[in-house]
């Protein structure tokens, strides 16, 4: 067993691959090929559109936020949802324009691959409620 006490900062997220006040602390890399990346979203944050080869598992610790698919379909998120987009789906996600959001990111091997801007538009049209 390896205890780990807590040293990690956080560090603001790429702008060219996030909109809006968006920071992010890895939280572990594992032997294993997993990725756990700790990320709060401000409100009416987000990432950019991408897509993970190995897909992504994403756990909702506080606050609200949304998720979307290239098709369009929106999901409202909250703390303790979990939301898993499977290899090559394209998606973002981000906090809702009323509600910071923080999620932890895992991922195993690979590269994300980032597609373009979440324009005002698209996020608007994500608001389901
Ligand atoms: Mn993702």
């Amino acid at each position: 067993m390896e205890h780990k006490p807590n040293q990690r900062s956080w560090t603001a997220s790429a702008p060219e691959h996030f909109t809006g006040s968006v920071w992010n602390s890895r939280i572990t890399e594992d032997a294993g090929g997993l990725t756990m990346i700790g990320v709060q979203f401000a409100p009416g944050a987000r990432s950019d559109w991408h897509s993970h080869p190995n897909g992504q598992t994403l756990y909702v610790v506080s606050g609200a936020g949304r998720v979307q698919t290239k098709d369009g379909s929106t999901v409202e998120i909250a703390s303790g949802d979990v939301v898993h987009a499977p290899p090559g789906e394209v998606h973002w996600h981000g906090a809702r324009p009323d509600s910071p959001m923080m999620h932890l990111s895992l991922t195993t091997a690979g590269p994300t691959e980032w597609l373009h801007k979440v324009s005002d538009e698209e996020y608007g049209s994500a608001d389901s409620r």
